[in-house]
């Protein structure tokens, strides 16, 4: 250790006299000061030099390490002790509410500013559970408070994490130069120097954290009313759903019964079509085109001079020349004014549930009316229309061009 390094360890802040610490300025000059280094006991010299500030040295003493620290934690405590009042940082609190696990988290903040607060009762190096703080201190609310100063850095002791309210003010940076006066100390213990809360509660149920609380519970509530209220319509929603489905599968299933039944109704309906119709009847002979004999007949239940006539009237005298009609037409004026054959009536009821296959075993109306219609072309009183599936009225006697009977209307099935 180097001499001036010696000297400085040897040079106190603060000399104890009794059980009180005083700065050099106000005590008598040297031994007179009546002092002792409250570290290592050994007498003190007051130095008053004219320019330069006054300080304490060690009278015999060859070193003293932590001397200078000593001094200045010990005087701390004492102003704190004195004065009975200590500034306190800024607080923020920190609310969380969540009603149900599934539910966000809701936060709040109430910060409060640093305040001096009054030590109504304070009291040094009190054992405090496995702790000694350097001081513990009552509020006026009787809340304890507990203070640690820090001078050196070096090792940290542990954090008093047991202990609430636990203010730490930092003195590691206060320059020699601020140690003369014990006013300008006794400022920076009590409100300038760092200080921090390692824990604080202080400020946990005051009003307005309170409020705030309440708000953020009101929040976290309605937050759960709708959140449990979502929940509910969708559980509504589910059982809606299932419910249509259900009404569905129960419908198809109606569906697939009554189709059935249809099928076993149409069964004998097909098979005495097929039968009636299986001996296909020779082509028209001349003579009256009422009285034609077209293969499928059968299906009208009256003679056929009934549907031939009527449409002859209707269709081919009934009409000026160049009208044109469909085959559709046709059918449907026909179909509602002449009676089928019982089981045609029938299967014709039915006729979307019959397949492909099944309606090219038997004829239809449809089938027996194009047949004619393609048979009165052939013959001269009516002519293919400009469409497929029409045909115009003629003037026989003039008009009748046999090659247009080429042009067979599609969907006649000749
Ligand atoms: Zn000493």
């Amino acid at each position: 250790m180097s001499e001036s390094q010696m000297l400085s360890n040897l040079r106190v802040p603060f000399g104890q006299r009794g059980s009180r610490l005083y700065a050099a300025k106000d005590v008598q000059r040297g031994l007179d000061c009546g002092c002792h280094c409250p570290k290592c006991g050994a007498r003190l010299i007051a130095n008053h030099p004219k320019i330069k500030r006054h300080y304490f040295s060690h009278h015999q003493a060859k070193d003293c390490p932590g001397g200078y620290e000593t001094a200045i934690h010990l005087m701390a405590k004492q102003i704190l002790l004195d004065y009975r009042w200590v500034r306190t940082p800024g607080k923020t609190v920190e609310l969380i509410e969540r009603h149900y696990s599934e539910i966000d988290e809701l936060t709040d903040q109430v910060s409060y500013p640093e305040r001096d607060l009054q030590l109504t009762e304070i009291v040094s190096e009190q054992k405090e559970e496995r702790w000694r703080p350097d001081l513990t201190a009552t509020l006026r609310n009787g809340a304890t408070l507990f203070i640690e100063i820090k001078v050196t850095h070096g090792v940290h002791e542990e954090k008093m994490v047991d202990l609430d309210n636990l203010l730490e003010i930092d003195l590691s940076k206060v320059k020699a130069s601020q140690l003369s006066d014990t006013e300008v100390f006794a400022e920076i213990v009590l409100r300038s120097a760092p200080r921090d809360w390692h824990r604080c509660s202080l400020y946990d149920n005051l009003e307005r954290t309170e409020t705030n609380r309440k708000r953020l519970r009101t929040r976290a509530e309605a937050q759960y009313q709708r959140w449990l209220e979502a929940t509910k319509q969708e559980r509504a929603m589910a059982d809606e759903e299932r419910r249509v489905a259900a009404n569905r599968r129960q419908k198809a299933k109606a569906d697939q019964k009554a189709k059935f039944h249809s099928r076993q109704l149409i069964k004998p309906l097909l098979e005495q079509a097929q039968k009636e119709q299986r001996d296909y009847l020779p082509l028209p002979s001349k003579g009256t085109p009422s009285d034609w004999r077209i293969e499928g007949e059968e299906v009208f239940a009256g003679h056929r001079s009934e549907w031939q006539g009527m449409i002859h009237r209707t269709f081919v005298y009934g009409r000026p020349i160049n009208s044109v009609f469909s085959v559709n037409d046709v059918v449907r004026h026909v179909c509602a004014n002449i009676p089928l054959a019982p089981a045609m009536a029938g299967l014709m009821k039915h006729r979307q549930i019959l397949t492909a296959e099944e309606l090219d075993t038997i004829r239809t109306p449809d089938d027996v009316i194009a047949k004619y219609l393609f048979l009165l072309g052939l013959s001269a009183y009516l002519q293919p229309g400009a469409h497929d599936g029409t045909y115009v009225v003629i003037d026989r006697d003039q008009n009748w061009d046999p090659s247009t009977i080429l042009r067979r209307p599609r969907g006649s099935g000749y």
